[in-house]
Order: C-alpha cells, then sequence, then structure tokens
C-alpha cells in the first residue's frame, strides 16, 4: 500500500491526526492494532475542563458519560474540602465514555477520507531513499506501507519512537503507574471527582473516583514508578475498596502506565513525527493527556499536509511542529513537571495543612499557579521551605 501519510495508533492524538491530515488532502492510512477502536479502555476519562474540549471538537452526546461541577481532595487526615469548577462559566469537566469517544474520533477521520485499518499492527519500520516502508500485521495477513511521513500516535509504550531511534525510554520516576477498577456502588457523590492523597492511600500519587453517571465510577490509584513495586498499584487500590468502598461491585479493571517525564528531546525525525503519549505529552502533575493529544494530532496532521504537499519531509520542515506545541501545552507540561517535583516532596502533614488551607476559599475559577498563590498565602512558611515561591514565579 502505497500513501502520503501513515498514522500508527488510533487513539485520540492518532485520529486527530489522521483527520487534519486527510483535510489537507493527503492520502492517509489509520492503523489500529485492536480490532475495536476504543476498546479496552486504559483510562479513567476525565476532562477536567468542559471548555477545553468543546473548543477543540463538536462534542457529541454519547461520548459524554457524566459531568461533575468540580473536585473533592481528601488529606491523609480524613479532612476533606469541596471546590467547584467553573472556568469561562461553563461549569466543571466531563467523564468520558472512551468507548464512544476514541471511535467517534476515528470516525471523523474516515468521514474526512482517511483509510481506517483495524486488527492491524504495525511490526517494525525502515527507511530507504527518504521513503518509509512499515510492516504490518493487517487481520493476520502481511502488509507492507510505503509513505513518506509516519506519525507515532501509539502511546506510552511507543515502538515507533524506539524503531526511529528517538530515545524514548521511560524510566521509573518518569512513569505513573497505574491500576483501576470501574465499580457499581450506591455511595457514589456524582456531583465531583474525588482524590485521595497521602504517603499510606498512594505514595507519590492519588486515589481518584471519577462518577460515571448512575451508580458507575471509575476508581483507580496513580503511583509515582519509582516509588512503586511491581503489583503494588493493585495492592493498594484493593486496600482503599475495602476500606472505603466495601460493598462496591467490580466490573472491569485496567493497569497502564502514563508519562510524566516532562519534554521530550525531539518529537520529530526525517519523515517522522510522534503525538501524544508516544510524544511524553500527557500532564506530569495530573497525568491527564487526552486533551493535549488531541491538540498535538491537529497539529501534527496540518504539519504534514504542508510538508508532504512541498514535497519536503526533513526534520527542517517537520520542526513547525516541534515548534507549534513546544510553545503552547509544551509551555503547560513544563510548568506541570515543576509542580509535580514540588507535589512529591510533600510529607502528610504538608498535605493536611495544604488541604485544610482551602476551607472556604473560592478557587472556582483560579488555574494552577492562582491556587498556588492562595496556598502560598495560607501557609507561607511551610511553602518557603518547599520553595514554592520560586515555583509560582515560573508558573
Ligand atoms: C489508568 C489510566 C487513567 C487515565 N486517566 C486519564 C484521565 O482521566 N484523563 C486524561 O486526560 N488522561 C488519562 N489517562 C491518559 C490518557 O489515557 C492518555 O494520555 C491518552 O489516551 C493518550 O492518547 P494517545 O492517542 O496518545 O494514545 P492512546 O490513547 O494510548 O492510543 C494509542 C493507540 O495506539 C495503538 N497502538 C499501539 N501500538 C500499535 C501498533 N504497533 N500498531 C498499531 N496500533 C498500535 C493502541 O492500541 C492505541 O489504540 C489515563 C491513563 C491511564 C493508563
Amino acid at each position: 500500500m502505497k500513501v502520503d501519510v501513515a498514522v500508527i495508533g488510533a487513539g485520540p492524538g492518532g485520529s486527530m491526526a489522521a483527520k487534519a491530515a486527510a483535510e489537507s488532502g493527503l492520502d492517509v492510512v489509520l492503523l489500529e492494532k485492536r480490532q475495536e477502536i476504543g476498546e479496552p479502555i486504559r483510562c479513567a476519562e476525565g476532562v477536567s475542563i468542559r471548555s477545553e474540549l468543546r473548543d477543540l471538537i463538536k462534542v457529541q452526546p454519547d461520548w459524554i458519560a457524566a459531568e461533575v461541577n468540580g473536585v473533592r481532595m481528601h488529606s491523609p487526615n480524613n479532612d476533606n474540602v469541596s471546590m467547584t469548577v467553573d472556568r469561562k462559566g461553563e461549569g466543571g469537566g466531563y467523564i468520558l465514555e472512551r468507548k464512544n469517544f476514541d471511535r467517534g474520533l476515528a470516525l471523523q477521520a474516515a468521514d474526512s477520507g482517511a483509510k481506517v485499518l483495524v486488527k492491524t499492527r504495525a511490526m517494525g519500520l525502515i527507511r530507504k531513499e527518504g521513503i518509509w516502508m512499515i510492516s504490518a500485521i493487517c487481520q493476520g495477513e502481511h502488509l507492507q506501507i510505503v509513505a513518506p511521513l509516519i506519525i507515532g500516535a501509539d502511546g506510552v509504550e511507543s515502538k515507533v519512537a524506539r524503531w526511529a531511534e528517538m530515545g524514548a525510554r521511560l524510566k521509573p520516576e518518569d512513569i505513573m503507574v497505574c491500576a483501576q477498577y470501574l465499580v457499581l456502588d450506591d455511595c457514589i457523590d456524582q456531583e465531583y471527582c474525588q482524590f485521595f492523597f497521602g504517603n499510606k492511600t498512594a505514595p507519590g500519587g492519588y486515589v481518584w473516583i471519577f462518577p460515571k453517571g448512575g451508580r458507575l465510577a471509575n476508581v483507580g490509584i496513580g503511583l509515582q514508578g519509582s516509588q512503586s513495586i511491581p503489583g503494588e498499584p493493585l495492592m493498594l487500590l484493593d486496600r482503599f475498596m475495602h476500606s472505603r468502598m466495601p460493598r462496591a461491585k467490580i466490573l472491569q479493571m485496567v493497569a497502564g502506565g502514563i508519562p510524566t517525564s516532562g519534554l521530550m528531546n525531539n518529537t520529530t525525525s526525517d519523515g517522522i513525527m510522534l503525538v501524544g503519549d508516544a510524544a511524553h505529552q500527557s500532564d506530569p502533575l495530573t497525568g491527564g493527556g487526552i486533551i493535549n493529544a488531541i491538540r498535538a494530532g491537529v497539529m501534527a496532521g496540518e504539519t504534514a499536509g504542508k510538508a508532504v504537499s512541498s514535497g519536503d519531509v526533513s526534520t527542517a520542515a517537520l520542526n513547525e511542529y516541534e515548534d507549534r506545541w513546544r510553545s503552547s501545552i509544551g509551555k503547560q507540561i513544563k510548568r506541570r513537571y515543576r509542580a509535580k517535583n514540588f507535589f512529591l516532596k510533600l510529607t502528610d502533614d504538608d498535605l493536611n495543612h495544604l488541604i485544610g488551607s482551602l476551607h472556604g476559599k473560592d478557587v472556582s475559577s483560579m488555574n494552577t499557579r492562582g491556587l498556588l498563590s492562595v496556598l502560598f498565602k495560607q501557609n507561607p512558611k511551610l511553602l518557603w521551605r518547599l520553595g514554592v515561591s520560586n515555583l509560582i514565579e515560573r508558573l
């Protein structure tokens, strides 16, 4: 098969890249190793600010499992504070139905003219005379795809990055290791996303409860990879379920990793761009990566349009993508990486003080910087010790 662009991986990043490239008139193929796009889900499905998604794409009703008004944070000493989030006056966040969402994005790519191949796994790449050759297994048959340009959107375990020798191996401290249950329970508060902190509950991370409507919720845990041993996320999640939601019925279990490394050195090479988790573009503090994958996917697809049409897919030509994402989402990733390193220094006492000090404060329309400023005013000694004044200036 000969195409202008081959996109490997039909998650949000890959589908949006394929859509944007096809819209600019290119012949595009989108490869997905799984037989059903969007399944199995490896995500808590949260988008914290509705307008961020709406600004990028027309949101379809069947993509949304629930709408939440804000977050509730629980400190290690069992105190909690609820905060409504109302950026741009649009209310809080969405909990997506990612199965429908991922499929919906792939459908839009197909509608724009991209060819979608499911149950098609890329197995390797070689470059000859300026052209990439991908060997793939498509529904059991060998398939060779020839393309001047490849977009690697193959997620956290990206092989494309490794095949193209783009130095993408993640160290344990640069991964959030996660386990999650989809649960049915009567006691789920459907209004808030909840976060539970503490070094006994989730060392270097947190437990989340994201309500999915009805009596359903995603209940999961994310731990800093370097502070966790194999099996620990599930063991701690089971402990949490036992103490907080003893009657919950578990309907599904997922495990997975999220890159929290901050910026990757290069996400482009001759004839290659990486997007989304493959490019480590998820938020290093929260682990959220859906919005950034979509943004980067659009930028990569648009750059592909220009590069292929002009017959120049060199690293220099693809720099437009590198520059665009670094000057937008890249800046945010850099700030969040600093915030993550601050968070990792907190003891349980620090967390108790910080969360307690938010009682009665209206933080509904604040961003991270605003929230840290409020915390700093309430806890100057503690946050001075942790170097937060410095951090706020750089946020
Ligand atoms: C437990 C957990 C909870 C999370 N919760 C949230 C959350 O609440 N909010 C949020 O914003 N983010 C969350 N994330 C992160 C989010 O899921 C990712 O950042 C996001 O999916 C990245 O999109 P992507 O398109 O880059 O990659 P992915 O969505 O991972 O898609 C990659 C695709 O590539 C395919 N693929 C891989 N290799 C090949 C191959 N060789 N050939 C063909 N296809 C291939 C895969 O099958 C997959 O479909 C969570 C992650 C985990 C693990």
